[in-house]
């Protein structure tokens, strides 16, 4: 895979060296939260151990490493998803925190009673509910993309939603239930022909599909670190400078003021508009060094392999006497959510369990599309960089013993 073997890959993740229940560990709930890198946890230590301070502020040698390490991070990230400048990159918690500031300090200025925001019926809630929060503040409303039987968004019925009257896109690059990968080109471009502007969630992607924000021309993307094999606490906005400069602040406080009195605040330039307060700077280093392990391995070549590890799963998952795949659009990333006739999601994710083998039950936060193939809660093995071809002969191994 890229300059790596999957062996090499596999001994740079420590934790993939647990035995759980006497088994060893098979991690297949990486749409949850991947696994860190030897690379990240050093990352973090020597962070620790040598350079911790607040940034910006300070004026000794420790605040002057602690800001190199943190805008080196932010740089770091630019390059990897292809942005233009570093002041479109603003460091936030996560894809939920992400969505959540675009929504208020981008979008809900713009709003009237009345106003459209359109997004997918394939959203995680974080890319449902701060956009039901804004419209409920403002008389806005939400319209929904369909999809086809397979998981798909149809893109007539999306032009068909357009109108005067629309404000917003919001839509994901891939669906963190069924595995679908949007053709967000086309979402951007149609929005784009209609003088509308769009945020593409890149939570479930940015693993597993080379981005290039600049090429694909979309004016905001969001994402977690903890998705990408860096810490929790850290995440990403991109935003088209001018769009990030025309925002609104999302949070008031220090390091997003250029100068206060108690008549009027001068606002920061961007990124740090939207920085307030002490943010999770060894997070932040964190996050580039994943991503840094993660360019040296190539991802376009993370991309082929995982697809090819996909590929073999469906096929083999197939096999499985009683199992219904939920989720067969042609391009998939990932996810290999699944049902089994006769036992309920938590019995099967307890029994893989005991196999050593993690994955996640319930409704993943992604309840109308669930509910729109008739379910409440799947069973959702999802694949990462590190998995191999064993992890996917143990799942239907252990799958075949319910039959
Ligand atoms: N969007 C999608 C598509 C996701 O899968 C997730 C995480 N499951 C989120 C948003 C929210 O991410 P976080 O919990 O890291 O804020």
């Amino acid at each position: 895979i890229g300059s790596k073997t999957l062996a090499q890959i596999r001994s740079d993740f420590p934790i993939l060296s647990e035995k759980i229940n006497g088994n060893p560990l098979v991690w297949l709930d990486n749409g949850a939260t991947t696994q860190r890198p030897k690379a990240v946890i050093d990352r973090l230590s020597y962070y620790y151990e040598h350079e911790n301070s607040n940034v910006h502020r300070g004026a000794h040698t420790l605040a002057a490493r602690s800001t190199d390490a943190y805008e080196n991070a932010r740089n770091i990230v630019r390059d990897f998803i292809g942005a233009s400048s570093s002041e479109e990159i603003v460091f936030v918690r996560g894809t939920t925190e992400a969505i959540n500031l675009v929504a208020n300090a981008y979008v809900k200025p713009t709003l009237e009673p009345g106003d459209e925001i359109i997004v997918s019926i394939l959203e995680h809630h974080a890319n449902i509910v701060p956009w039901q929060l804004i419209a409920q503040e403002t008389g806005a409303v939400i319209k929904v993309i369909p999809c086809d039987e397979t998981g798909q968004l149809i893109l007539h019925e999306y032009e068909k939603l357009f109108t005067k009257r629309t404000k917003f896109v919001a839509v994901t690059h891939v669906s963190n239930v069924l595995g679908t990968v949007t053709p967000v080109e086309e979402l951007v471009a149609i929005a784009h022909r209609h003088g509308v502007r769009i945020l593409v969630d890149g939570a479930q992607s940015i693993a597993h599909i080379p981005v290039n924000v600049t090429a694909l021309d979309t004016d905001f993307f969001v994402f977690s670190g903890h998705k990408i094999f860096a810490p929790t606490g850290i995440g990403v906005v991109y935003g088209k400078k001018e769009l990030l400069e025309s925002a609104r602040p999302y949070h008031g406080g220090g390091n997003m003021i250029a100068d206060v009195t108690f008549e009027r605040t001068i606002y920061n330039a961007i990124p740090n508009k939207f920085e307030a307060g002490t943010g999770s700077i060894a997070d932040a280093v964190g996050l580039g060094a994943a991503l840094t392990y993660l360019s040296e391995i190539g991802m376009p070549c993370v991309f082929r392999w995982e697809h090819e590890l996909l590929q073999y799963a469906l096929k083999e998952m197939k096999s499985v006497k009683g199992i219904t795949l939920v989720g067969t659009a042609l391009n998939k990333a990932s996810a290999l959510a699944f049902k089994l006739d006769g036992y309920s999601d938590e019995e099967v994710g307890k029994r893989l369990d005991a196999y050593g083998i993690a994955v996640r039950t319930g409704h993943h936060c992604a309840q109308p599309v669930l509910r729109h193939f008739g379910y409440e809660s799947v069973v959702r093995p999802t694949l990462a960089i590190y998995n191999s071809p064993d992890d996917i002969d143990a799942l239907v191994k252990a799958l075949k013993t319910f039959a």
